[in-house]
């Protein structure tokens, strides 16, 4: 019987592998202009680390984590998202003395027992960015223009970005107890989740996608009109840098997140390209999670990007197709040979070269050179090695010349090192 892959992770493909290579490099590209650097962690992290930083009452951790004993009985779980991971090194490797301000950006794999669906897997990959260290709402409304800058830099323009303020300790207490008495008197109109969840996670309620839980909380007050004059400031200061950015949003007061430490500036970007409305990037301020964790009280803000919905979003189609430059077609063993030699001369300079390894007929492997879309063939069969020349196809005019073997290698570096320009597929 044959071992298959595990339900809800998936294989990426090299015919798929271009769409997520051209994200991965915009990001960083895009990030990098912005001050961030790249952090790496590891996949796996002490369980108590998500417990604590996401929250017992949520969904990740009450039923989605990946979480196993090790053989020395340590609880261990796969990282189910990458914020934690992140706050968890920056603690114990001090960083915040070497800079107050940290700005990292993180890519990889997530895990989370979900039921698969399309863009939705049990392994799944994220993008996302921390700046830690500033309070000032200047870095907030930066995150969002770098998140919109990205958007537009990989042509996924079909998105809007909405924002909303969860308050902050002190706000937010009042607005949980008028919400919590908001739902009581509809309590019957709300899903058996949301009945569930009202009095531990009652703000979830308001992004429950069940219609009656919808209908239900039309009139439900909202945490904008519960903030804090400190809370209420930062927000209208956000809002402000926004709109001198040129940044066009929507205030949306029914997002919250699915995450216990949010705090102040939360906000997703928005697609129905998708289906039903969908978030491809959600994230927010989390002033409280670094001392949550044991480290210094200083704040953060991020956000995270789902992959595989924006390469579900990325028309694969709109990126150029990478031509061969040359193929060698060579035939009999001698031939064969010294084509080899040619190869390998020209890898070595840079020049990406493909050949047939074994010899087939002139037909066979110009039709493989057709595959790969090679812009000349360079043929060698017995006849041209007894004379010592080569041919040389352009394989968009049809045209060809004979060469002399020797020196090839240089006139072929020559000819090939100004790149054609690459015709979209059609
Ligand atoms: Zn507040
Ligand atoms: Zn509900």
């Amino acid at each position: 019987m044959n071992i298959t892959g595990i339900k809800g992770m998936n294989d990426i493909l090299p015919g798929e592998i271009a769409t997520w290579q051209f994200l991965e490099q915009e990001a960083r590209r895009i990030f990098h202009s912005y001050g961030f650097s790249e952090i790496r962690v590891p996949v796996v992290e002490k369980t108590e680390l998500f417990c604590r930083s996401i929250g017992e009452t949520t969904d990740i951790v009450e039923k989605e984590m990946y979480t196993f004993t090790d053989k020395s009985g340590n609880s261990l779980t796969l990282r189910p998202e990458g914020t934690a991971p992140v706050m968890r090194s920056f603690i114990e490797q001090k960083l915040y003395t070497q800079d107050p301000v940290a700005k990292l950006y993180y890519l990889g794999p997530m895990f989370r027992y979900e039921r698969p669906q399309k863009g939705r897997y049990r392994q799944f990959h994220q993008i996302g960015v921390e700046a830690i260290g500033v309070d000032d709402p200047k870095i907030d409304a930066q995150i969002l223009a770098m998140l919109c800058h990205y958007f537009d830099a990989v042509g996924i323009h079909d998105v809007e970005l909405h924002i909303n303020s969860l308050g902050c300790r002190d706000c937010r207490p009042a607005y949980r107890q008028a919400l919590i008495g908001y739902l009581e008197d509809r309590l019957a109109s709300l899903c058996s989740d949301c009945q569930r969840r009202y009095q531990t996670n009652p703000l979830r309620v308001l992004d429950c996608k069940v219609p009656t839980c919808q209908e239900a909380t039309a009139t439900a007050p909202s945490m904008i009109e519960h903030l804090c004059a400190g809370c209420d400031e930062h927000f209208s200061q956000v809002k402000g840098y926004l709109q001198n950015l040129a940044i066009r949003y929507t205030v949306n007061t029914r997002m919250v997140r699915g995450l216990d430490y949010y705090s102040k500036t939360t906000f997703e970007m928005v697609t129905s390209s998708l289906g039903s409305q969908n978030a491809v990037a959600a994230g927010g301020r989390y002033d409280g999670l670094i001392s949550d964790l044991g480290g210094p009280a200083l704040p953060g803000i991020g956000f995270a990007m789902g992959v595989e919905r924006l390469v579900l979003m990325k028309n694969s189609k709109e990126l150029p197709v990478e031509r061969l430059p040359l193929f060698l077609a060579a035939m009999g063993q001698p031939a064969g040979d010294r084509a080899f030699l040619l190869m390998s001369a020209l890898q070595k300079q840079g020049l990406c070269v493909e050949m047939d390894y074994t010899a087939k007929s002139l037909k066979a492997q110009m039709r493989r050179a057709g595959k790969f879309g090679a812009r000349y063939v360079l043929i060698l069969g017995e006849e041209e090695l007894a004379r010592q020349v080569v041919i040389l196809r352009n394989m968009d005019d049809g045209s060809q010349q004979e060469l002399p073997l020797g020196g090839v290698e240089k006139q072929l570096l020559t000819l090939l090192s100004n790149p054609a320009p690459t015709p979209a597929a059609g």
